[in-house]
């Protein structure tokens, strides 16, 4: 029997010829695109760390959150200006204003920012204060922003749909770069599953790591926050991600001061920079178990 739309990696070729590495032969069987945004280089010799609040609160949120995950040793800095929120009744994000305070933080602490846009009709607006772009897990497959975010040429952070099969993440990032955009970096974020929200937001797919990286050069970095939505879980799922050959983290960190307001946004997922240091520290210890050829763009 044939299944109409039935896809598996065998079609990827076909799918994502731009994205695929059967069809781009540059990248051979194992070699990685690196990735930069500034001095920043996704799929190079280290893990790269994101953090940052889930969203741009206050500037005051901000800046102290900058300057603490700056102080912990995180490579660039997150935080949503736009937030695609369940209820259009919660916060929904500082908009331009949030963007503008991400720069601020930026230009402070000298950490690239990465910031989502949800909206066609903002991407140039967003890309105007960002230095990468997310596209967020639920505007995955959204084709019209795919192409749009492609044709600016910024580096972009492709989060996997919380449904999406690695076929169907795959063919996302083939929208990007088929408008000549290969700067993408792709993110796992936690998928649906039988047992999601049970005791977790999402079920970390770690195995979709090494999947990722035999059939596309492309870096991948992991969400461990969205994926557990679970502080106490974010240190562990973290150090099993870098096992696993992830390319980077993006995590969501609060103020662990006593009298800091709690956040409007993911505040059970948010960890401390203080643990966010444990994290970088694992990082840095760690001796790379295989050593991945690199190559630059
Ligand atoms: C985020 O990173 O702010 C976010 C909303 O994540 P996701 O799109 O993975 O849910
Ligand atoms: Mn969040």
């Amino acid at each position: 029997m044939i299944i109409a739309g039935k896809v598996t990696p065998e079609d990827l070729p076909k799918i994502c010829p731009l994205v695929s590495r059967k069809t781009n032969g540059r990248y051979g069987e194992s070699l990685t695109r690196v990735v930069e945004v500034g001095d920043v280089r996704f799929g190079a010799e280290r893990p790269v760390v994101i953090a940052g609040p889930c969203a741009v609160e206050s500037r005051e949120q901000t800046l102290e959150i900058a300057r603490a995950v700056k102080h912990s040793g995180a490579d660039m800095l997150r935080g949503g200006a736009y937030k695609p929120r369940t209820s259009p009744h919660d916060f929904q994000g500082l908009g331009l204003e949030g963007l503008k305070i991400l720069r601020e933080a930026s230009e402070e602490t000298g950490l690239p920012v990465v910031t989502e846009v949800m909206d066609v009709r903002l991407v140039e607006q967003v890309a105007q204060y960002a230095d990468m772009i997310q596209v967020g897990s639920r505007n995955m497959q959204n084709y019209p922003l795919l192409v749009e975010v492609g044709r600016l040429g910024k580096p972009v952070l492709l989060k996997r749909g919380m449904a999406a099969s690695l076929c169907e993440w795959l063919g996302a990032a083939e929208y990007i770069a088929n408008e000549g955009n290969l700067e993408i970096v792709l993110c796992e974020r936690g998928i649906k599953s039988h047992s999601s929200s049970e005791y977790s937001r999402y079920s970390l797919d770690l195995n979709v790591i090494p999947a990722v990286k035999a059939e596309s050069f492309l870096p991948v970095i992991v969400d461990p926050s969205h994926a557990t939505g679970v502080s106490a879980m974010v240190e562990g799922a973290s150090r099993a991600a870098i096992e696993f050959g992830s390319h980077g983290l993006i995590i969501e960190v609060a103020s662990d001061r006593l009298d800091a307001a709690k956040p409007q946004c993911d505040a059970a997922q948010a960890i401390t920079p203080r643990a966010l240091r444990r994290i970088i520290r694992f990082i840095d210890a760690r001796q790379p178990q295989v050593a991945e050829k690199q190559y630059a763009a």
